[in-house]
C-alpha cells in the first residue's frame, strides 16, 4: 500500500469511504473503484513485446515491428485503451478529474512491472502553455506514484517541450512525425543513466514516444523503454 493510505485511521476511512468512480458502489480498499469495475479494466495481453500493440493471438512481435523496429527497445502498457478505462482517462485528461487520475495511477501501480527496470523514469512533457491551461501534466500524475512504488527516480523536467505542436489528432503518421520534429530537448547539462523509460498516459500512434526516444538515444542512452498506462488498438 502506498504511503498516504497508511495515514488513514479507521475513523477517516469511515468518513471518507472509497467510492467507485464508475458505478458509485463502495470502492475497494485504497482505490476509488469497486472490485467489479477494477476487474473490467482491459488487460493488454497478448501484445507485441516491442511496442505493446494489442494482438489477437500470442506472438512476439507485431507485423509493423517485424518490418521496421521502433526507435525504443521495449514497451510496457499494462492496459488497453478501451472501455471502461477510456472513460476514466477522458475524465482525468480533459475533465480535470484528479480522482480519476489517482484511480488510474493505482491500477498501474498494481500491474506487474517488467523484469528489467529502468534507472530513471522521464514523463513526456507538455508545452508550458498547455501545462498552464490544463493545470497539471497527466503523465506526471501517473509517473510519480509509479516511480515511488518501484523506487525508481523520476525526473519531470529531463525532457522539455520547446515547440507547442498542434493537436496530433487527424494527422497521418508522416505528418505527425514532421509535426513533432525538434519539439523536445533535454535539460542542459543533464547526465542520463544507461537505461531510461519514457512515460506517457496513453500510447496512441507512438509518434510522441518515438520522438522522445530518439532524443534520448542521440544523447547516448543505451536502452530506452516506453511506458504507458494504456495502449490504443491498431487502426485498421
Ligand atoms: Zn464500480
Ligand atoms: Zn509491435
Amino acid at each position: 500500500m502506498d504511503a498516504p493510505f497508511r495515514w488513514f485511521t479507521p475513523l477517516q476511512r469511515w468518513l471518507l469511504p472509497w467510492r467507485c468512480l464508475l458505478c458509485g458502489d463502495d470502492g475497494a480498499d485504497g482505490i476509488d473503484l469497486c472490485t467489479g469495475c477494477a476487474d473490467e479494466m482491459p488487460r493488454n495481453t497478448p501484445c507485441c513485446e516491442r511496442c505493446a500493440l494489442p494482438l489477437p493471438v500470442s506472438a512476439p512481435l507485431c507485423g509493423r515491428c517485424q518490418r521496421k523496429a521502433p526507435p525504443w527497445d521495449s514497451a510496457w502498457a499494462p492496459f488497453r485503451y478501451a472501455w471502461p478505462l477510456d472513460r476514466l482517462e477522458t475524465r482525468f485528461k480533459f475533465g480535470r478529474d484528479l480522482a480519476a487520475g489517482r484511480a488510474l495511477a493505482t491500477l498501474w501501480r498494481h500491474a506487474t512491472p517488467p523484469s528489467a527496470l529502468p534507472q530513471l523514469i522521464v514523463p513526456v512533457p507538455l508545452h508550458p502553455r498547455r501545462l498552464r491551461e490544463r493545470g497539471y501534466n497527466q503523465a506526471w500524475e501517473l509517473a510519480r506514484p509509479l516511480a515511488r512504488a518501484l523506487r525508481i527516480p523520476c525526473d519531470i523536467d529531463a525532457l522539455q517541450r520547446v515547440r507547442n505542436t498542434d493537436a496530433q489528432t487527424g494527422l497521418d503518421a508522416p505528418a505527425r512525425r514532421r509535426n513533432l520534429r525538434d519539439a523536445f530537448v533535454l535539460r542542459e547539462g543533464i547526465v542520463l543513466p544507461a537505461h531510461v523509460a519514457i512515460l506517457d498516459d496513453v500510447f496512441t500512434t507512438g509518434a510522441t514516444l518515438a520522438e522522445c526516444a530518439r532524443v534520448l538515444k542521440r544523447a547516448g542512452v543505451a536502452r530506452v523503454d516506453v511506458w504507458a498506462l494504456a495502449r490504443a488498438p491498431a487502426k485498421s
